[in-house]
C-alpha cells in the first residue's frame, strides 16, 4: 500500500513562514514522492496553501464540525473545507479530545461530516501515558475505533486511521517500532472484523516521529505512514521523513 505522510501543523505559522516553508517543499517535492503527501493546516490559511503548494502534496484541516451548517459560531463544516479543496481532515485528534472535551461519539460524528462531503478523516486514536501504565492501551483504542465503526458502518474502509499514542506526542518520546506495531496489529484486526475493505485502510502512526526514527517505524508491517507534528514545520525534517517513507 502507498505510504501518507501527513504533516499537522497544529496552531503555528502566519503568512510569511507559510510562505518559505510551502516554498521549500515544493523545491523538495518537485520530483513525485512515492508516497502519499499532506499538510493539515490552520483554517485561514487553507487558501494560501492551496495556492503555494506542491502539486504532489494534498491540503488537511485539523477539525471539522460534526454539524453540515447552521448556527455552531466558530465552527468549519466539510462542505466549506470541501470549497478549498480540502482532502483530509483530523478528526478527535488528542489535544481536541483533551482541551475541547471531544467525546468518542462526537469524533465519530465528525468522522460521519467528512465523508458525507468526500473529505478523509484521519481519525486519531491513543492512550495516555496513565492508561499505559495501567495496561488499558488496547481497551482505550479499541473503545475509540469502535465508536467511529459504529457510526460509520461500511464506510469505514474510507477512513484514513492514526495511532497517536498520547504520551508521545510532542514530547520527543517515540512508542518504539515493536510497541507501535503490536497496536497498530490490533487495530488492523478490529478493522478486518468491521470490513472486507479493511487492506485499503491506511493507518499511520504519530508521536515524535522525526527525520532519525521514521525508517523504522515506517518499516513495520502495519505502519501506513506518519502523522508528523513538530517536524512537519521544518521542510528538511519533513522531506527526510517523507524520503523515509519511499
Ligand atoms: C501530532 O500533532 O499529531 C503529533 C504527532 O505531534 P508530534 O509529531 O509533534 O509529536
Amino acid at each position: 500500500m502507498k505510504k501518507l505522510i501527513a504533516g499537522n501543523w497544529k496552531m503555528n505559522g502566519n503568512l510569511s513562514a507559510n510562505h518559505a516553508l510551502l516554498a521549500a517543499l515544493a523545491e523538495g517535492l518537485r520530483v513525485k514522492p512515492a508516497c502519499d503527501v499532506a499538510v493539515c493546516v490552520p483554517a485561514p490559511y487553507l487558501a494560501q496553501v492551496q495556492s503555494l503548494k506542491a502539486a504532489s502534496m494534498d491540503v488537511g484541516s485539523q477539525d471539522v464540525s460534526a454539524h453540515a451548517f447552521g448556527a455552531y459560531t466558530g465552527e468549519v463544516c466539510a462542505a466549506m473545507l470541501k470549497d478549498f479543496g480540502v482532502r483530509y481532515a483530523i478528526v478527535g485528534h488528542s489535544e481536541r479530545r483533551q482541551y475541547h472535551a471531544e467525546s468518542d461519539a462526537l469524533v465519530a460524528d465528525k468522522a460521519k461530516a467528512a465523508l458525507a462531503e468526500g473529505i478523509t478523516p484521519i481519525v486519531c486514536v491513543g492512550e495516555t501515558l496513565a492508561e499505559r501504565q495501567a495496561g488499558q492501551t488496547e481497551e482505550v483504542v479499541k473503545r475509540q475505533l469502535a465508536a467511529v465503526i459504529h457510526t460509520n458502518g461500511h464506510c469505514i474502509s474510507e477512513i484514513v486511521l492514526a495511532y497517536e499514542p498520547v504520551w508521545a506526542i510532542g514530547t520527543g518520546k517515540t512508542a518504539s517500532p515493536e510497541e507501535a506495531q503490536a497496536v497498530h496489529a490490533v487495530l488492523r484486526a478490529q478493522l478486518k472484523a468491521a470490513t472486507d475493505m479493511s487492506a485499503r485502510v491506511k493507518i499511520l502512526y504519530g508521536g515524535s516521529m522525526n527525520a532519525a526514527n521514521a525508517s523504522s517505524l515506517l518499516a513495520q508491517a502495519d505502519i501506513d505512514g506518519g502523522l508528523i507534528g513538530g517536524a512537519s514545520l521544518k521542510a528538511a525534517d519533513f522531506l527526510s521523513i517523507i524520503a523515509a517513507a519511499q
